[in-house]
């Protein structure tokens, strides 16, 4: 499907400019446009595919390109002066080439966290495609003020757009990793998998004509469920050429058996609904769902994806699961993307709401503690007068 990204802050511009090189190095085509939003200048000079015309500072006249710090009520307010300066990049979009937007923020700081919502609301009081949002979840240990600014962005975010797609942070880190490295290999994980869902939906006419090719509309229809959606993704080497021929390492022709691509592709569903989500959940709340094979025609099975399909029907209980291909001939690997959608038992969300209603009590004892405890310090009990 064709998409407008909007990456909104830091987190949001980095995942943007990710997507662009995800999209080019597989011959994607999703990206339709893409644009980065921010309030600081230095984040916007250091993003390397998003153009320079199509980055965007905000809040210039509040914050003169130092940002918002993590103060996501600025990053909103600011973001609600200076829309029309958006709407101005939105505008050179080729909109009527456009399935969707999607505008990509962490939730844990203060201009994507603040700012992407009220983005999506404007977007989606403008256009008639769907806005969806792609959010960052903060790790645990980011501290109080970034889960309560994510819960918050949360709860106005997905109120504002079609469907929140999330991707948790907290689930993503591997110990002994620099903060850098860290978001390096996360972005990576998360443009494949996303990129690759989004680029299923664009299988140009060039490409090898697969059994039963995913539409955009498919894409569409699994996320107007509304809500909140997640992604799993397994994937496995079957090592062929370019040119679709078995290479020596792979050893047996056994692989084109029939049954072993049928047992192949089932099994991958499996592993990419049961393995790591981008935002765990209990997989029988998900409402619709949207099964994709990817790799090598020749291994794309169509009995396999149709049984993984009937296996998620089972596991959620939905009669809206949809199947279908995303051929890719020069890949050495094949995979399944699951997109389950309208995903209701989360409980990363309920733990985040918790511990963000405890950081708000917190601060606001500290705070009032803080205000006596100043009153103390300079209370002379009378004994010494202000100079006026
Ligand atoms: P903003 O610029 O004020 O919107 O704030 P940031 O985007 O810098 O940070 C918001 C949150 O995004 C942080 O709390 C992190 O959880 C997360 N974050 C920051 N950088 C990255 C990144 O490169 N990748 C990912 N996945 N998350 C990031």
């Amino acid at each position: 499907m064709k998409l407008a990204l909007i990456g909104f802050g830091q987190a949001g511009g980095k995942v943007v400019d990710q997507f662009l090189a995800y999209d080019s190095e597989i011959g994607g085509g999703f990206v339709e446009d893409a644009i980065a939003v921010n309030t600081a200048t230095a984040d916007l000079h250091g993003l390397e595919n998003v153009p320079e015309d199509r980055r965007v500072l905000v809040g210039q006249a509040r914050v003169n390109g130092h940002g918002v710090g993590a103060d996501n009520e600025l990053g909103a307010a600011v973001t609600e002066t200076d829309i029309d300066e958006i709407q101005h990049a939105v505008d050179q979009v080729p909109t009527h080439e456009l399935d969707a937007f999607l505008v990509v923020a962490g939730l844990g700081g203060g201009t994507g966290s603040g700012g992407a919502p009220v983005l999506a609301k404007h977007l989606r009081t403008i256009y008639t495609q769907p806005v969806y949002g792609l959010g960052l979840l903060p790790a645990m240990d980011e501290g109080g003020i970034y889960t309560l600014n994510a819960a918050r962005s949360f709860q106005t975010f997905v109120r504002e757009v079609d469907n929140l797609l999330v991707f948790d942070n907290d689930v993503w880190r591997s110990t002994g990793e620099s903060v850098g490295d860290g978001y390096d290999r996360i972005n990576r994980e998360i443009v494949e998998r996303f990129g690759l869902l989004f680029a299923s939906g664009e299988v140009s006419d060039g490409d090898v004509v697969a059994e039963s090719v995913v539409d955009s509309s498919e894409i569409i229809n699994t996320l107007s469920s509304g809500g909140v959606s997640t992604i799993g993704y397994a994937s496995e080497s079957v090592g062929t050429s370019g040119d679709g021929l078995l290479s020596s390492f792979t050893g047996s022709t056994d692989d084109f058996d029939e049954g072993n691509a049928t047992n192949r592709m089932t099994s991958l569903v499996r592993k990419a609904t049961l393995g790591r989500l981008t935002l765990p959940c209990d997989v029988g709340s998900a409402d619709r769902g949207l099964v994709v094979a990817t790799g090598p025609p020749e291994y794309l099975n169509r009995k396999g994806v149709e049984r993984g399909r009937q296996w998620l029907e089972d596991e959620t209980g939905s009669m809206e699961i949809r199947g279908g291909d995303y051929p890719r001939a020069d890949d050495t690997d094949v995979g399944a993307v699951v997109l389950l959608s309208g995903v209701t038992d989360v409980p990363r969300v309920k733990q985040l709401q918790q511990v963000a209603v405890e950081a708000k009590e917190t601060t606001a004892t500290v705070q009032a503690n803080a205000e006596d405890e100043f009153a103390a310090l300079v209370d002379t009990g009378g004994e010494l007068d202000a100079l006026f």
